[in-house]
This record gives C-alpha cells, sequence and structure tokens, in this order.
C-alpha cells in the first residue's frame, strides 16, 4: 500500500535533481489534484510566510485533575484552502521530503514555548511533539535535536516525542536502537497510536519509552462495547506491568473517565477536557487549575 502510494505521488511531482525545488507536472490534472498540488506548493511558502501554527492539547493526570504535560498539533491556515487537517499535509509532507524540515520547525517552536510558559511563572509543562517515521531513520535526525536541545538551551526533560506503534513496528529492531539514543539525550518518549501497530508484549518489553497511549479507536467503543472495555483495560494493565505511563486519546465522555480511571489508567486527552488550543489558552488552563 505504501508502494502504490508512492507511485500515485510520483506521478504529481518530481524532485528535482539535488536542490530543495518541486517541479510539477500533471498528466489528469482534476480537482483533486490541483488540490494536492495546491498543497505541496504552499508547503514549502507556508513556513516562511508564517501559516502554520502549534496547537496544545493538555494531557490530563486522572488522580490529580491536572495537567503537566501537553501535545502539540500542526495547524495550517492556508490563503485558498482554509484551514488544512495535518492528516492531509502530514502524509504530503512525507512524500515530498518536506516532513524534515517541518519536523525541526515544530520542535524548535515547542522548545521556545516551553521557554515562554517558564518565564511566564507556570510550572512546568512538558511537551509532546509527533514524529513520524521518516524522521526516526534518519540519522541526521538526531545530530539535529542535539543541536536544537543545545541552541535553546532546554532542560530534555520537558521534551517529549510521540512515535506510532506501527511505525516502530516496521522495523523493530532499528526502532529500539533510536529509542536508546533518543532517551540517552534525556527526552521523554510514547508510543503513539497503541493497539493499531500489532505489536507483541515481547516487543513492547524491548521498546525503551516512558508512556503509552492507547488509540481513540478503542477509546470511543468502551461504554458501548464489552469487547472494546476488555481489551483498554488489558493494555492498561499490560502498560502498567511494565512500569508506562498510561494515556487515553480522545477522551470525550464523562462515561468513559469513570471507566478509565477505576481501570486505573494515568492521563486521559481529548475534548472532554479540552480541545487542541492556544499557548494563550494553556496559560488560563494552567493557572485557573492553580487558583482552584
Ligand atoms: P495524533 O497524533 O493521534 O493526534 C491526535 C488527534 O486526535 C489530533 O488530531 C487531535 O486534535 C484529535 N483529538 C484529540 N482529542 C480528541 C477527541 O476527544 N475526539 C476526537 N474525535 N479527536 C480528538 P489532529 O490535530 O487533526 O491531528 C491528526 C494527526 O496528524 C495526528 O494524530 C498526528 O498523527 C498528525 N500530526 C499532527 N501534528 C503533527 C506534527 O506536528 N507532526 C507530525 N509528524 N504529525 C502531526
Ligand atoms: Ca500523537
Ligand atoms: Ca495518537
Ligand atoms: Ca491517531
Amino acid at each position: 500500500e505504501a508502494l502504490l502510494k508512492k507511485a500515485n505521488s510520483a506521478r504529481y511531482y518530481v524532485r528535482a535533481h539535488g536542490g530543495n525545488k518541486h517541479q510539477f507536472y500533471a498528466p489528469e490534472m482534476d480537482e483533486d489534484i490541483k488540490n494536492r498540488l495546491e498543497m505541496i506548493n504552499g508547503l514549502h511558502n507556508a513556513l516562511v510566510r508564517d501559516e502554520l501554527q502549534l496547537s496544545y492539547q493538555p494531557k490530563v493526570n486522572l488522580a490529580e485533575g491536572e495537567f503537566h504535560s501537553v501535545e502539540v498539533l500542526l495547524r495550517w491556515s492556508h490563503p485558498t484552502l482554509g484551514q488544512v487537517s495535518p492528516s492531509d499535509f502530514i502524509p504530503m509532507a512525507e512524500e515530498s521530503g518536506m516532513i524534515g524540515e517541518l519536523t525541526l520547525w515544530v520542535l524548535r517552536q515547542a522548545c521556545l514555548q516551553v521557554h515562554a510558559w517558564q518565564k511566564q511563572g507556570l510550572p512546568p509543562i512538558r511537551v509532546a511533539v509527533n514524529v513520524s517515521g521518516h524522521q526516526l531513520q534518519s540519522s541526521d535526525f538526531i545530530t539535529a535535536l542535539t543541536d536544537l536541545l543545545n541552541e535553546t538551551g532546554l532542560d530534555p526533560q520537558w521534551l517529549e516525542i510521540e512515535i506510532t506503534e506501527s511505525v516502530l513496528m516496521q522495523s523493530p529492531t532499528a526502532a529500539i536502537a533510536t529509542l536508546n539514543k533518543l532517551r540517552k539525550l534525556g527526552i521523554h518518549l510514547a508510543i503513539d497510536d497503541f493497539g493499531t501497530g500489532y505489536s507483541s508484549l515481547a516487543y513492547l518489553k524491548r521498546f525503551p519509552v516512558h508512556s503509552l497511549k492507547i488509540d481513540r479507536s478503542f477509546i470511543k467503543d468502551i461504554e458501548q462495547s464489552e469487547r472494546y472495555a476488555t481489551i483498554t483495560s488489558s493494555i492498561i494493565e499490560m502498560g502498567k506491568s511494565l512500569h508506562l505511563t498510561v494515556i487515553a486519546e480522545g477522551v470525550e465522555t464523562l462515561g468513559q473517565m469513570a471507566f478509565l480511571k477505576e481501570q486505573n489508567c494515568d492521563e486521559i486527552q481529548g475534548f472532554l477536557y479540552s480541545m487542541p488550543v492556544n499557548a494563550d489558552e494553556i496559560v488560563r488552563l494552567k493557572t485557573n487549575l492553580q487558583d482552584q
């Protein structure tokens, strides 16, 4: 399927030799392809034109009802297409080779934001950044990350990286080596979208991560489906037995929260507590909590 995707996108553009520029040709130019082209072209300019923004979503500790970390989610307001979803433009960034630059930009902004919050006198907040497989496999990534930490002077414990289970399972042995290097830098590591990537307990034991995020697709149905509820509690139990912090994604209802609390899940993230919001709103949420 990945190959097919690659073949498809190769029809829309060719990477110009040696440079960063892309040349485009479109044999069957329909609306959809035109939009794709506009997006890929636009992505190059988005960084320069300041069209990208970071949104932050709290990961709330269930025992305390408070948050100490947030996930960064990228937002793009395209001048003509409007709000473009990261589920659409991240895959394009991956295919077009822009993902490296984009990820480093997000990481830098995240580091700067943590500093800014600390300066404002907020209690420390850890920021989690999504990193795709392409990055994980690149040897330059660790170097760039090390440079970034040195340059921004951020204590690495306030930075977290989320990597999906399916990316880790593409080549688990290589992934373990990379995770070990990242862990040595002192940053936190999380397995994202857990439950969708078919890893085994044997692998999970070998991944040197701090936390595990249960995919939203399980949480969505825990109230209706006994099956999903059972799977979810098994994942929580498994994670806890490996001393991992277990986080449930996409928590939208009080019922889901009650179930997760009962099952000793550590943290929840989702619309129930907060949508992804801007940096100022995080300050407001955090300050309100302190006042209570
Ligand atoms: P993800 O890492 O699994 O992020 C969680 C997604 O679930 C986010 O969608 C978030 O807005 C959404 N969400 C959070 N709580 C709820 C809820 O209660 N209900 C529902 N229905 N959805 C909820 P978003 O922001 O559209 O991002 C989609 C995906 O795009 C992310 O999935 C991630 O894979 C990718 N992505 C976003 N930002 C970045 C980035 O900076 N770098 C990379 N490589 N990928 C990113
Ligand atoms: Ca994530
Ligand atoms: Ca996720
Ligand atoms: Ca997801």
